[in-house]
């Protein structure tokens, strides 16, 4: 090995992945032309802007393109570009390393995967680029040098656990990546790679859109006439049409078109969901082509996961990650924006400012909002992959989003009470509503299963009223701060007074129901009052409840305090609230609560009366999924009490 040749071990990870991609699980081989040819037009991409934003930078740009030599005698494919290239610092940090985020996910995943199927569903999940030549190439030799710089680097690895790195001294400028194709397989000419017409056959399907030249070196025959033999001349053609997607109408466009398109600019393997092209003229012009992915990425909730949408200016690509055209909700949604009238050099501090940015950012909110909306009528089942791919996202713009909040509520579904599997929407909620109901009902909590339990759901089943059962986090917040749907306030059903009992009720009824409800606070007067004493400091009031049906007592917030569920979140992110007392409710029909009565009538002084308000109080907070303050003593109550009844 030469001097300066070092010989690198690829990340566990990367190694893993390097593996599959060696047997080549996945059956659509051809991808990794897209994937080269989609490295070399971000390149050019960057190269471009970069000459433009640094005068100084020493870089020809008069003519970039990309080229693409394939070689059948020595079985070899090349892609090359005359981009900004890379330095040897970034061909470890990009090629030898598997640097996309989620990479923790990946590896679990791959050690999972037991069987070809569920490896290839992974490639195409995580969208693994570079790496992909491997399913075609048992050698990879890139040779690159980064525009200013005036040492080259070459990176090689023949499939397995090291990769070679070495300093050039003289490289062209840009990056070619040469593939040592694995042997022909006689039986399939399909998988002839250095076939030319394969190569323009892959290259119209997959990158006809690249927006640069992508030129192969062709041969050309003039047949033989009576005075000349045939004549075979080589010349460099141009492959792909290199129109702009977005520029072209919608039915000029094949779904296949718009796809590949997807993919190369959402660095993505699978099918757009759904294709928005829109275009505005007048003031504002710019033309945009949106998707919606059909899977959610790995990174969706990470911190370092990039915005979807690029910039481009009269065609001229300005910056991928825009996060001024999209809100963080959207963050899903890729794409492209060309907007025209705005200047080359615009910085990411001008878009924060910009009128015209912030007035496409509107527009394309609202289009995004619309289709979703028309899916719920027109694809209910794209509406239902999308909502259970990306609900957990859109739901933050319930909180971050006024502007939108209606359209958004009227988008969103959730679990409810009326159907087990199906999610339900506030509009259908709201259709199904009984008769004098004003509101519409809700329960926050960990799982379905855990709500369904709690106890604060027993008179609404009982009494057949619908409620919707929030489990994410975010639910807890939005529902607290989304005021109605359709002139419907929501309800939590563990916050505040419930009165099932009155709704659709006549006046008549209804006083017989408060006369009722008064006779019997009457009873309770004294058990009330000193249960209250007794548990001065955890709960705020001691009342009767109207929302218990089987259990003895549950705990309810006040109108405003803030659920078990939520403070455990804002514990956990480290932040510290007041803690909120909050009121306990007894069934006053329940043995346990009249027994209580009985016995704190008959001695008010027996110490065993305060341990029962102890663990009844202590029961309340279990049953809603709530934690106890001191454990330990509880069970030892309990542990005291059951001894008893031996
Ligand atoms: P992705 O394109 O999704 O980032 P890839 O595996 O295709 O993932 O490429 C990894 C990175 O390597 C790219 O983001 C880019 O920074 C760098 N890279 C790959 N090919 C080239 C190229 N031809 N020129 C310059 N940089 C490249
Ligand atoms: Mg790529």
């Amino acid at each position: 090995m030469a001097d300066n040749v070092e010989e690198l071990q690829f990340q566990a990870e990367t190694r893993q992945l390097l593996d599959l991609m060696i047997h080549s699980v996945y059956s659509n081989k051809d991808s990794f032309l897209r994937e080269l040819v989609s490295n070399a037009s971000d390149a050019l991409d960057k190269l471009r802007l970069a000459a433009f934003q640094d005068k100084d930078l020493d870089a020809d740009t008069s003519d970039l393109h990309i080229e693409i030599d394939i070689d059948k005698d020595a079985r070899t494919l090349v892609v090359r570009d005359n981009g900004i290239g890379m330095s040897r610092d970034e061909v470890v940090d990009l090629i030898g390393t598997l640097a996309k985020s989620g990479t923790a996910e990946l590896r679990q995943k791959l050690r999972d995967a037991k069987d070809a199927a569920a490896s290839e569903e992974l490639i195409g999940q995580f969208g693994i680029g570079f790496y992909s030549t491997f399913m075609v190439a048992d050698t990879v030799t890139l040779t690159t040098r980064k525009a200013g710089e005036t040492t080259g680097t070459r990176w090689q690895s023949t499939a397995g656990a090291t990769y070679t790195i070495e300093t050039l001294d003289d490289a062209p400028a840009g990056t070619s990546v040469t593939l040592h194709l694995k042997p022909a397989d006689d039986e399939d000419a399909l998988y002839d790679y250095t076939d030319e017409r394969k190569i323009r056959e892959l290259i119209k399907k997959y990158s006809d859109f690249i927006a640069w030249p992508i030129r192969m070196e062709v041969e050309k025959r003039t047949p033989a006439t009576d005075d000349e033999p045939e004549q075979v001349t080589v010349e460099a053609e141009t492959i792909n049409s290199g129109k702009a997607l977005w520029a072209r109408p919608r039915d000029e466009v094949s779904d296949d078109e718009y796809k590949e398109f997807y993919r190369h600019i959402a660095h993505a393997w699978d099918d757009p969901l759904e294709i928005i092209p829109m275009r505005a003229e007048g003031t504002f012009e710019y033309q945009a082509l949106l998707f919606i992915p059909s899977a959610a990425p790995f990174d969706l909730f990470m911190r370092e996961r990039k915005a979807g949408i690029s910039l481009y200016v009269k065609r001229v690509f300005i910056m991928d990650d825009c996060e001024e055209l999209m809100p963080e909700y959207l963050r899903f949604v890729k794409g492209v924006v060309d907007a025209q009238d705005l200047s080359l050099n615009v910085s990411r501090e001008i878009l924060q400012q910009d009128r015209q940015i912030r007035a496409i950012r509107r527009r394309l909110t609202k289009k995004v909002i619309s289709t979703i909306k028309d899916l719920t009528t027109s694809a209910p089942d794209k509406y239902a992959t999308l909502w259970g791919e990306f609900g957990r996202v859109l739901k933050e713009g319930l909180i971050s989003d006024g502007d939108n909040r209606d359209a958004l509520l009227e988008i969103s579904s959730f679990a409810s009470t009326h159907d087990d599997e199906k999610l339900t929407t506030l509009r259908e909620y709201v259709e199904r509503m009984k008769d004098g109901q004003t509101q519409i009902f809700y329960a926050t909590g960990e799982s379905r299963k855990a709500i369904e339990n709690s106890p604060h759901l027993e008179a609404f089943r009982d009494k057949g009223f619908e409620v919707l059962l929030l489990t994410d986090p975010v639910d807890e917040v939005w529902a607290t701060s989304v005021p109605e749907f359709d002139g419907k306030p929501l309800q939590s059903i563990a916050k505040g007074e419930v009165d099932l009992d009155e709704l659709g009720k006549s006046d008549d009824e209804k006083k017989a129901v408060e006369d009722q409800r008064a006779e019997r606070e009457k009873d309770f007067a004294d058990l009330l009052a000193w249960l209250k004493g007794e548990l001065d400091e955890q709960v705020s009031d001691v009342r009767l409840s109207t929302r218990l049906t089987e259990s003895p007592a549950c705990v309810v917030g006040d109108s405003f305090s803030i659920s078990p569920q939520l403070e455990k979140m804002y514990r956990a992110s480290g932040q510290v609230l007041p803690t909120s007392k909050r009121i306990l409710e007894l069934n006053p029909e329940h043995p346990l609560v009249t027994g209580l009565r009985t016995a704190h009538a008959a001695n008010a002084d027996d110490p065993a009366l305060g341990e029962t308000a102890e663990l009844i109080y202590g029961m309340a907070v279990l049953a809603e999924g709530g934690e106890l303050a001191d454990p330990p003593h509880f069970a030892k109550l309990l542990a005291n009490r059951l001894t008893r009844t031996l």
